[in-house]
């Protein structure tokens, strides 16, 4: 007999971030990158924040923004209301995001004894990652994001403090845990696949996979083929797991250096959203805020991927490069 059976919780993440590509002159380069980063300008139209947004809502999609809002200490609360204004108009989830490289770039100074760039969360100590953190929620806050619940470091610079700055703030998910990447020094867990507790918080993994070749990768948009996600997301099904985390940016679909659309990548993101509007039982997206208790991780496997979606990246990751 036949039993009914839950889909696969999908979450499709989605930095939210402006950088200036260095340090020198940010004032200037700023409204540049801003256009870049969160409008994906390019002379062939836009393909940013707003361009995802209409892609998402065309398929009945849900997706998590991790909105960066340390920057608008620089830059004004304009820029941020923008950002968290385009999100939220089109009924889709904001989660906080903090890079800590904005820290001492600030027009307010945040901590006095701190005047050197620190790239990563670890870098601080609890209490300032708590401060950190509780800065970045009330700027989302003042810009109008209610019920913030999740967050995620910055390049996964995480610790476990930073895990216990996430609770002492109220926030009860974590999605900076990814094996793929060394800067996440998060050691309360080993290799996990599937959300899990700490104290009061649940972490939940960046999804990653075995690829055809025996690599490990985390599902990023621009680092997988459609294949290479399409499978790993079947696996995930198959094997009852309970979410799988997707990775992208507000910058993903376009080429910064030349300031192009990145044809194959959104291609690739189209195809991505229609699979799953097409196979709504199996696949669910969702918001962090309507996640449920979590169940016991039925597997401790990574997904494994064939050779064939493996060899469709490498075809597509050339073809990215010369077209
Ligand atoms: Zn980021």
């Amino acid at each position: 007999m036949s039993s009914s059976r839950s889909p696969l919780n999908v979450y499709i993440t989605v930095d939210t971030e402006t950088w200036c590509g260095g340090w020198n002159n940010i004032d200037e380069k700023f409204p540049q990158a801003f256009s870049n980063y969160i409008y994906g300008r390019t002379s062939k139209g836009d393909y940013g924040l707003p361009f995802q947004l209409k892609l998402l809502n065309e398929h009945g999609l849900k997706a998590v923004f991790f909105v960066e809002p340390l920057f608008s200490m620089r830059f004004g609360k304009s820029y941020l209301d923008e950002v968290v204004g385009l999100i939220l108009d089109a009924n889709q989830s904001v989660e906080l995001h903090l890079h800590p490289e904005w820290t001492d770039e600030s027009n307010k100074v945040i901590f006095p004894h701190i005047n050197n760039k620190r790239e990563h969360l670890k870098y601080f100590t609890f209490e300032e990652q708590r401060e950190l953190i509780s800065i970045g929620i009330n700027l989302l806050k003042n810009s109008g994001c209610k019920n913030l619940t999740a967050f995620r470091a910055g390049s996964f610079g995480a610790n476990d403090d930073t895990l216990r700055a996430v609770q002492a703030n109220g926030l009860t998910i974590d999605s900076s845990y990814n094996y793929c990447i060394p800067e996440c020094e998060i050691a309360a867990f080993s290799d996990i696949h599937q959300p899990e507790s700490f104290a009061e918080v649940t972490e939940v993994p960046m999804t990653t996979f075995i690829d055809g070749l025996g690599k490990r990768r985390h599902t990023q948009l621009t680092a997988c083929s459609f294949a290479e996600l399409k499978s790993s997301m079947n696996h995930a099904y198959a094997h009852h797991w309970q979410s799988y985390v997707l990775l992208s940016h507000s910058f993903e679909l376009m080429k910064l250096a030349t300031c192009q659309p990145d044809n194959i990548v959104i291609k690739r993101f189209e195809k991505f959203c229609a699979y799953l509007s097409q196979h709504q039982e199996k696949f669910q997206t969702r918001f962090f805020n309507e996640m449920k208790e979590i169940s016991n991780p039925s597997t401790n496997q990574p997904i494994e991927v064939s050779l064939l979606p493996t060899v469709k990246r490498y075809y597509e990751q050339l073809m990215r490069r010369v077209i």
